[in-house]
Parts: structure tokens; C-alpha cells; sequence
């Protein structure tokens, strides 16, 4: 097996170009994982970890650009007032050393519809920067980034080089259920952002479809029927629940069943927003 070592972003791509067949790898927790099950057997490894650029993080006019590289751990650290909903995600991740090694980068470049970055990126619209050598930059809206299980719109000659995000403007909320507290992949989880300027509510579903995917109907329902002046109407609440629930399509799995799926969306849709509503409340009120 080759091993590829680029020093700097032009160097990853120009390897990237020659040898589009060679796997990425980064943190390697999902890498590492396939090669030792021999699920896969890459002829040449493409290690990214000596490219500082996909390591820094960027705020321009209230976005944050963050390398593909970061690790979870920074996210935890350093963004936990900026892009909530995304840190409470990555503190669900695995264990303390895969919240080291991993990267947001890794969970895009895997696009398992378990991921726990996607929802939370998805309801706070983000952006996927991807880049190659002979075809540039080009920015994937997160809702056109999952394409299938496992498939993401990345092309073979591509890289991922950073995800963009607006600091956020708003509360904003992940849950996720396993099936004990921690090192467990989703059985399903859900996320929530609100953008009070624009009176509406983003949302992520995960694990619960064959992507990742935002429930658009009950965005459109909460653009229609939330007060924001008001308390949370039961009603209301109860119908965003339900409109969650019919977004997904879960599958049977040793993780869960679909229909206990579909009700764990709907309680999570309904805390989550809760939360996220009581939270916005407080901030109005003070
Ligand atoms: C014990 C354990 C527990 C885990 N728990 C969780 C969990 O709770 N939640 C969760 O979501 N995941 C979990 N995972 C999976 C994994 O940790 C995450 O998917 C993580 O985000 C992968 O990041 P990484 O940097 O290690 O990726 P890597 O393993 O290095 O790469 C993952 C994929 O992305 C590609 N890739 C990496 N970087 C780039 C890039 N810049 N451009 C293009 N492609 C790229 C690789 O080729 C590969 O296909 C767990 C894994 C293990 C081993």
C-alpha cells in the first residue's frame, strides 16, 4: 500500500489528482476501522494530518470557516458559544481519543446516515467547501452534500477543505438515542436552530433515512404557525413532532426499529424545540 504524505493543501490535491483512487485519511477512526476489518484494502493512503491548512479556524463578517481536519475536541473547546448545536454533537462522539483524532472532515468524507456533525449542520446551513486540483472550489449546501448511504456529492478527484457556518444567530439544540450514554452510533438523533431574524427553524434528522436529511415540511409548518411573540403552542409543537416523524424514512436495523424511529424523532423534534424555544424566551425576556 502507498503511503501519500503531502505537506500543504496544493500538494494533497495535486496526489489527489494523480491518484484519485487514494483514500483520504485523517483522524483514521473510520479509515483505520475498514482497513483493520479488511472491509477495505486501498491501494494508496492519502494522510492529510501534516496540511495545516485544514486545521485552522476562520471567522469572517459572522461565518466560521473551520478546516476538515479540526478535530472534535476543538469544536468542544474553542466553538461552544458560536456553533452550539454542532458541539453538542461532537461531545456525544465516541470516547475522549476518538473526539481527538476525529473531524468533522472524516464524518463528511463517510457520510454515514449515523453521522452526529450532519444534523446539526443541516438545521444551521451549512456550507461543504470541496476543492480539486482541475476543477476548483466549489461550495455544496449540506442538504446537497448526502447523496446515499455512504455517498456523499464529493468527486473522486476532490477534497474536502473546510465546512462554513454562520455563528449562530439563535438557540440551538442536538439530541441523540442509543443505546447506552456513550461510544454508541445513533440509533437516531435530531437537531434544531433557530433564526429569529428570518422567523424560521432549521432542522436535522439522522440516522433515520438513507441520508441525512432536514424535515422541510415541518420547516415550512413553524414558518407558517410560530408566534414569536408567544409561548409555545401545544398544538403547534405536537404537529412539528408528527411532521418530523413522516420526514424520516428508518429502516428495521440491530439498532432499532423503523417505528420506534419514527416516535424517537418526534419526542426528540419536540424537546429539542423546546429547549431551543424556552432558551429564546429567556434571552427576550432579560
Ligand atoms: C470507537 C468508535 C466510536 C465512534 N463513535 C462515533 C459517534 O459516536 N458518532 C459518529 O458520528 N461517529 C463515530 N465514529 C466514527 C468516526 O469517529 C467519525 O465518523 C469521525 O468523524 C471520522 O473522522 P476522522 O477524521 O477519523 O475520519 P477518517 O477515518 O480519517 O476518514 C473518514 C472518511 O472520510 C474521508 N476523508 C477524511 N478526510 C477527508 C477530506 N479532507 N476530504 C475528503 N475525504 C476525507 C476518508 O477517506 C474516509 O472515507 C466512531 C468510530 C469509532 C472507531
Amino acid at each position: 500500500m502507498d503511503f501519500l504524505r503531502p505537506t500543504t493543501w496544493a500538494e494533497a490535491l495535486a496526489a489527489k489528482a494523480d491518484q484519485p483512487e487514494a483514500v483520504p485519511i485523517q483522524g483514521g477512526t473510520d479509515v483505520m476501522v475498514e482497513i483493520n476489518f479488511d472491509v477495505h484494502r486501498p491501494v494508496s493512503l492519502l494522510d492529510l494530518n501534516k496540511v495545516a491548512e485544514l486545521q485552522t479556524i476562520e471567522l469572517v463578517d459572522g461565518v466560521y470557516r473551520v478546516g476538515a481536519g479540526v478535530p472534535y475536541v476543538r469544536i468542544i473547546e474553542e466553538l461552544p458559544g458560536a456553533l452550539p448545536g454542532l458541539a453538542q454533537a461532537a461531545r456525544t462522539v465516541g470516547s475522549p481519543q476518538i473526539r481527538n483524532r476525529g473531524s468533522v472532515g472524516g464524518n463528511l468524507g463517510a457520510a454515514s446516515p449515523a453521522g452526529d456533525s450532519h444534523p446539526p449542520l443541516l438545521a444551521a446551513d451549512a456550507v461543504i467547501e470541496v476543492e480539486s486540483r482541475d476543477g476548483g472550489v466549489r461550495l455544496i449546501p449540506a442538504h446537497e452534500f448526502y447523496l446515499g448511504v455512504k455517498r456523499s456529492a464529493l468527486r473522486p478527484d476532490e477534497l474536502i477543505r473546510a465546512f462554513h457556518m454562520k455563528s449562530a444567530e439563535g438557540p440551538q439544540y442536538f439530541s441523540k438515542v442509543g443505546t447506552r450514554n456513550a461510544m454508541v452510533i445513533a440509533v437516531c438523533s435530531f437537531a434544531v436552530a433557530l433564526h429569529p431574524a428570518e422567523r424560521r427553524v432549521g432542522t436535522g434528522i439522522g440516522s433515520a433515512a438513507p441520508t441525512p436529511r432536514r424535515a422541510l415540511e415541518a420547516e415550512e409548518f413553524l414558518a407558517g404557525e410560530l408566534d414569536w411573540d408567544a409561548r409555545l403552542d401545544p398544538a403547534v409543537l405536537r404537529r412539528f413532532g408528527e411532521l418530523c416523524a413522516a420526514a424520516a424514512s428508518p429502516i428495521d436495523d440491530v439498532r432499532g426499529t423503523a417505528d420506534y424511529r419514527r416516535h424517537a424523532i418526534a419526542v426528540m423534534a419536540r424537546r429539542t424545540l423546546t429547549w431551543a424555544w424556552n432558551d429564546y424566551r429567556k434571552v427576550r425576556a432579560a
